[in-house]
């Protein structure tokens, strides 16, 4: 096992083995770009380290010493010498960046005699002790675990003692007495004598760095940033000699990106400081310069650093992130990596890349990460202004996007006051279906319990409408109209902030930027249209959602969930009387007139969407959702009592009496679905009668319309086909009627564990299927999603007994199992059947690529998803086809409109695209 590699030795290529500093070093010196002499020691040796108890490997000392020979001939300076001493930094460098998670040391070499050499090479003995005091500090804290605070507090009295404010001021007696007291402070802590010798410093450095990745830092980050022993696998040592940006005025220290991070345009930019060592300009220490001014400051060093980032670009292809120091008018690189940037720069530096010809379309859709692309969907907080705000408290980010507006607790006050005009922020502690009516008149929601997928959550995201949740240290006092967070304390009228991409909240009203879909943008979804296999349709139940999706690019509606339309409040209360009806003729009267507002919804739905596919789910939840909640039921009787209102109470109490005989122990798998279709045929009647009638009137104005019919909950083909006959009854009475064939295809949701399990019956009668992923998921796991991501699923994941949270990410072995067994039988039974996915995952971007892979037709998102879903649909194409480069994907995606008929607006996402936002969230 070759355990160090020489600069000249290694390449860019094996991340894993030199960590990503190690092997950008590598490649930059095989590139032949000025990086100081220097070796990395492998994450091998620290896996042995660890493996041995953690002592080295008995043979590194000597390659490490082999090593240091080297540099001292490329160098021409001489460990432990003391007239040209040689110095080294010894940093670490996993695979993956972990910035500031690990321990680096500089200028190690350094001792009693060397610091006088080097005094008398630099000619600047100033610049020797302080180097030699900033040594002794670093290695103190990284390797003896000596509390900074002890040294800071030696150097302040030195500076109050010199009477000076800033540390560059002190001189060279000052510092020489604070090398001593540092000296002091070590061995106090160690009972030893500060080491001495380099290659005992360095040995002893060698461990500490390879300590730092087991250190409680280390440790969290990996956890927090998913960080697995497959991405990065131990730390790296890299020992480079040192160059000195801080010898005097001809030397400088600085870290560039060779594109602007925050823009994407095509310019250096970064800070640089005269006469520092890099660790300042990182830490804060002074004030960097802008870049721009090095062009007078230090003309021919410019001129290189600007030809160097040109030459990294063209090798990377990408931006880098590197970091410089210029010795005495030489130039030096100390890093490079790909630079990190917000999705505007991505995005810009993505199309830009391909106009330079650095980069093809493939490689400019695949560099993206697809949940970034969320930035350029939503509002954002002007990150200039955040640092004049107090942050509150932090949640889980729930529904992205930013939201300011005055705090109210209560559901009533929010829905009035929303209605009246007012910016209102609704804070409760979790939020139920009758709290619905206060979501559409907010400009965003936080509660203070609940996961991702709790109540709060999924409706806010159907609406498009900021939300955090699980933000637990709020405490809300609705009594007392007020919330809290550690004695800070909001009042409801005060003003307050809401992040729901990244789960802060903050005091105050703090100014948002609008979302761009910028031209950039457009030409990279384009693109990825016409990469990706799979279609992309959306989850839209309004006229408004459809033709946002539209805009956006989505393809079609892979789920309409028609309960949403009932909930309207012109309509909520004809459903309650139908649910209340005494005998089916009264029943059927108000179907009648329910009839006729679907119809006009689903006309408005299909002509937003024409050309394309429109699928619509009959009626999913159990009838008492709609019903209001029987103990608020019962205290408004109980009021209505006290006043003598008897015909009200009479009313509410018939109410209250159905309330209770439709309640359900477990009603997420009681009476819904296709259940209640079978039991009120009535309604999926007036249903699948209104999906006709719109259909027809279509028809009549030559709008291409291609509704689907789809029954939610099926476990059996007897319960398809019992649907089937009704369905069968009702399209030959109106083709009879209108004399015309009317083609709706007729098919179903495999959402129950039975139905994946028979779905070769199923594909029998079913046209189509529509794995609802969500209740799948629930099934398989035997999960109740709302109670479980509250409460222990956290744990789990901390534990690793989960991996993901399943109803975020497809679980691939389970679920993942019973839907690729699903499309297998249902396509042996039907070829080519159509089969798509409509559960949340249809927007998440590995279960996306998991769909592909699995040969789905399309995945169903909501409307704002749908961008990122099409970019992540292109990346697994295109990540497909490059691993199989023979193989002829075929597109399963039925994603061109149907007919000729131009569908009117083209796929493209509009600019200032807005949720009208009287979306319908379904009731849960
Ligand atoms: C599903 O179960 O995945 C689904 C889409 O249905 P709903 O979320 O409406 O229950
Ligand atoms: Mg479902």
């Amino acid at each position: 096992m070759k355990q160090v590699y020489f600069f000249d030795e290694g390449d860019g290529k094996n991340k894993k083995l030199l960590g990503g500093k190690g092997a950008g070093l590598c490649e930059m010196t095989r590139l032949k770009l000025p990086v100081p002499p220097g070796f990395t020691i492998t994450t091998e040796v620290c896996n042995k380290y660890y493996e041995n108890n953690k002592k080295l490997p008995k043979t590194l000392m000597v390659e490490v010493k082999k090593n240091i020979a080297k540099i001292e001939k490329k160098t021409g300076k001489k460990w432990n010498s003391k007239s040209n001493p040689l110095l080294v930094s010894v940093r670490s460098g996993a695979a993956i960046s972990m910035p500031g998670m690990m321990d680096t040391i500089l200028n190690l070499g350094l001792n009693d005699q060397t610091v006088l050499g080097l005094s008398e090479k630099s000619n600047n003995p100033r610049f020797a002790w302080d180097s030699y005091r900033r040594f002794i500090q670093l290695f103190g804290k990284v390797v003896f675990g000596v509390d900074d605070k002890k040294f800071d507090d030696v150097l302040n009295a030195a500076k109050r003692k010199q009477n000076v404010e800033v540390d560059s001021d002190l001189n060279e007696e000052s510092l020489k007495e604070i090398v001593s007291q540092y000296k002091q402070i070590c061995d106090n802590h160690t009972g030893r004598k500060f080491p001495t010798d380099p290659t005992e410093q360095v040995e002893l450095a060698i461990k500490a760095v390879f300590g730092s990745w087991m250190g409680e830092r280390a440790i969290v980050y990996r956890e927090k940033n998913n960080i697995t022993k497959d991405i990065a696998d131990g730390t790296a040592v890299n020992i480079v000699s040192m160059a000195f940006g801080n010898m005097g005025n001809d030397c400088a220290t600085g870290v560039v990106f060779t594109r602007n991070p925050g823009d994407g345009s095509r310019k250096i930019y970064g800070e640089y400081l005269i006469n520092a060592q890099g660790e300042d300009v990182v830490a804060g220490v002074r004030t960097g310069k802008q870049v721009d001014e090095m062009k007078t400051d230090l003309p021919q060093s410019y001129k290189q650093l600007a030809q160097t980032c040109e030459r990294l670009e063209k090798h990377y292809k990408e931006p880098q992130d590197i970091e410089f120091t210029i010795e005495q008018g030489r130039f030096y690189l100390l890093q490079t990596r790909n630079a990190k940037m917000n999705a505007v720069g991505m995005v810009k530096t993505s199309v830009d890349m391909v106009k330079e010809k650095l980069i093809d379309k493939n490689r400019a859709i695949t560099r993206l990460q697809a949940e970034q692309l969320e930035q350029l969907l939503h509002k954002r907080i002007d990150p200039e202004q955040i640092k004049n705000y107090t942050q509150l408290a932090k949640g889980i980010a729930a529904s992205p996007g930013a939201a300011s507006g005055i705090a109210v607790l209560d559901v009533k006050r929010a829905t009035t006051m929303g209605e009246n005009g007012a910016k209102v922020i609704l804070i409760r502690e979790e939020t139920k279906p009758e709290d619905v009516p206060a979501f559409f008149e907010s400009v965003g929601i936080l509660t203070s319990r609940g996961g991702k997928t709790s109540h709060a959550a999924v409706v806010a995201r159907g609406m498009g409408k900021p939300c955090i949740v699980g933000c637990s240290e709020l405490k809300i006092d609705v009594d007392n109209k007020q919330c809290s967070v550690d004695g800070k304390i909001v009042r409801e009228g005060d003003s307050i902030t809401i992040d729901g991409s990244t789960g802060n909240v903050y005091i105050g009203d703090i100014p948002t930027i609008e979302p761009k879909v910028n031209e950039d943008f457009k030409l990279i979804l384009e693109w990825a249209q016409n990469a990706k296999k799979i279609g992309i349709r959306a989850n839209a139940d309004t006229p408004e959602g459809a033709k946002l999706a539209r805009g956006f690019g989505g393809q079609g509606i892979g789920l309409c969930r028609t309960e949403r339309m009932f909930n309207g409040s012109d309509r909520i209360n004809l459903f309650v009387d139908m649910i209340m009806a005494e005998n089916i003729e009264e029943r059927s009267k108000i179907l009648k007139k329910l009839g006729e507002l679907q119809k006009s919804d689903f006309i408005e739905i299909l002509q937003a969407m024409e050309g394309y596919e429109v699928t619509i789910r009959l009626l999913d939840p159990p009838l008492h959702e709609f019903l209001p909640n029987p103990e608020e039921l019962s205290e408004k009787i109980r009021k209505l009592e006290l006043r003598n209102e008897t015909n009200e109470a009479n009313a509410a109490r018939n109410v209250l009496k159905r309330a209770r005989e439709l309640a359900e122990i477990n009603p997420m798998m009681g009476h819904r679905g296709v259940r209640v279709g079978i039991t009120y045929p009535e309604i999926y009647e007036m249903q699948i009668r209104a999906v006709f009638e719109a259909l027809v009137e279509l028809t009549k104005k030559n709008v291409k319309a291609h509704p689907q019919i789809m029954i939610p909950q099926i476990s059996s083909i007897a319960e398809l086909n019992h649907i089937k006959k009704i369905y069968d009854s009702i399209k030959k009475e109106m083709e009879t009627v209108h004399k015309m064939k009317l083609k709706i295809n007729f098919g179903t949701m495999i959402e129950v564990v039975r139905a994946a399990l028979t779905a070769n019956e199923l594909a029998s009668t079913a046209e189509f299927f529509s794995f609802g992923t969500n209740d799948l998921t629930q099934g398989t796991f035997s999960f109740s999603r709302e109670d479980v991501e509250g409460k222990f699923l956290p744990e789990y994941m901390e534990k690793e007994l989960l991996e993901r949270n399943p109803f975020q990410s497809i679980d691939v072995n389970g679920v993942g199992s019973l839907i690729k067994m699903g499309i297998a039988a249902g396509r042996g039974v039907r070829p080519g059947m159509e089969v798509g996915i409509c559960g949340e995952h249809g927007g998440d971007p590995s279960s996306i690529k998991f769909c592909h892979s699995a040969g789905l037709s399309y995945v169903s998102a909501s409307p704002h998803r749908i961008p990122i879903a099409i970019v992540a649909a292109a990346q697994a194409a295109i990540e497909q086809s490059k691993a199989k480069p023979k193989s002829k994907a075929k597109p399963k995606s039925k994603a061109k409109p149907k007919s000729k008929a131009k569908p009117k607006s083209k796929a493209k996402p509009k600019s200032k695209a807005k949720p009208k936002s009287k979306a319908k969230p379904k009731r849960r």
